[in-house]
């Protein structure tokens, strides 16, 4: 842990958990594109923020410098534990995590799932790197370390920060693959705003989460292994198959409301008495998928409600942790 800052007693202390991405990325001087993820350290990334010394004191710890792309669940337990450790401590106040935009849903809504603390704790990155004109790393990571940094903000689980937005970990989504305005949480939308260093709560999400979770990472080196299965027109159901002997769970990425072709259905029909849980999803990302035995014949998938593929893959990883029990997941996925 380094610290970024002279301390001043007025100010709360948050630590910035780095692993990488565009935020840490660089390039040719000016450009947006074929830039390097990873690339600078959390002392050089802070030291490109101004005046983030007069919202806090900042301490860092480079966790990782990867393209998020390159985040394993290993980097999760590493997250997890080490904000579990810290947040005992009364004199850290809250987290930022730097992480890059294509996987930063799924390590947000891990977080949220699973770190023991109500002090804040807010993920952000970039869509330009560092070198870009305008970069956006900037804004983003000093919003967020105000957005840590507020009374406002404990008890909302884990955030996202981005483009002046301020996200659950649940429900956030990236919707662009190049407009720094990447994120979004379509229907359920924002949890509010951030003006300069100030946030505007105006949503909070009901669903269980950090201290309310029943989930907890303590002491596990590895994580169940689950698999996405994505449906198209045509789609091999040997895939299903395949995952059934290298997985302990398969979530589907069906079309529309969680569908998929009678030929998948047949693959899947004997998962459950093999012990292999099976979550329907959407390759939508959009809308409620809910049990429906005129798609599911056999009713022995359990519905994602309104978790993306890679969201409902984290939820059923950590209720495989407690149990294999159909019913008992059916559970766990109506209520997170
Ligand atoms: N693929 C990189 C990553 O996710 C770049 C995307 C980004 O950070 O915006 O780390």
């Amino acid at each position: 842990m380094i610290q970024i800052n002279p301390k001043n007693s007025e100010l709360k202390n948050i630590i910035i958990l780095a692993t990488g991405g565009t935020i840490a990325g660089t390039g040719e001087e000016g450009k947006t594109t074929n830039y390097t993820a990873g690339n600078i350290d959390i002392e050089v990334l802070v030291s490109s923020v101004r005046n983030l010394d007069k919202i806090a004191n900042i301490y860092g710890e480079q966790i990782a410098n990867v393209d998020s792309n390159d985040i394993t669940m290993n980097h999760w337990l590493t997250l997890a534990n080490r904000i579990n450790e810290l947040s005992k401590q009364d004199d850290v106040d809250g987290f930022v995590i730097t992480h890059g935009t294509d996987t930063l849903e799924e390590t947000a809504y891990f977080l949220d799932l699973t770190v023991k603390t109500d002090k804040p704790v807010v993920l952000t990155g970039a869509m330009r790197p560092s070198t870009a004109t305008s970069a956006d790393g900037p804004l983003n990571l000093y919003q967020s370390v105000a957005l840590a940094a507020s009374d406002l903000s404990r008890g909302h689980g884990a955030m996202v920060v981005f483009s002046d937005g301020i996200y659950s970990g649940r429900n956030v989504q990236k919707i662009n693959t190049f407009k720094t305005n990447a994120f979004n949480s379509i229907e359920f939308g924002c949890l509010g705003y951030m003006r300069d260093n100030i946030p505007f709560f105006f949503n909070k999400s009901i669903k269980p989460h950090t201290i309310y979770s029943q989930f907890d990472v303590t002491g596990l080196t590895e994580l169940p292994k689950v698999s996405i299965a994505y449906f198209h027109i045509d789609a091999d159901p040997s895939i299903i198959d395949y995952f059934a002997q290298n997985s302990e769970g398969i979530v589907i990425a069906g079309a529309g409301s969680g569908t998929f072709s009678s030929n998948w259905l047949e693959e899947i029909r004997n998962l459950e008495t093999k012990g292999i849980p099976v979550v329907r999803s959407s390759r939508i990302g959009n809308g409620i998928i809910l049990t429906d035995s005129t798609i599911d014949k056999y009713s022995n998938c359990i519905p994602s409600y309104t978790l993306s593929p890679p969201k409902s893959r984290i939820l059923l990883t950590l209720a495989l942790t407690k149990t294999k029990d159909y019913s008992e997941i059916k559970r766990i996925f109506a209520e997170y």
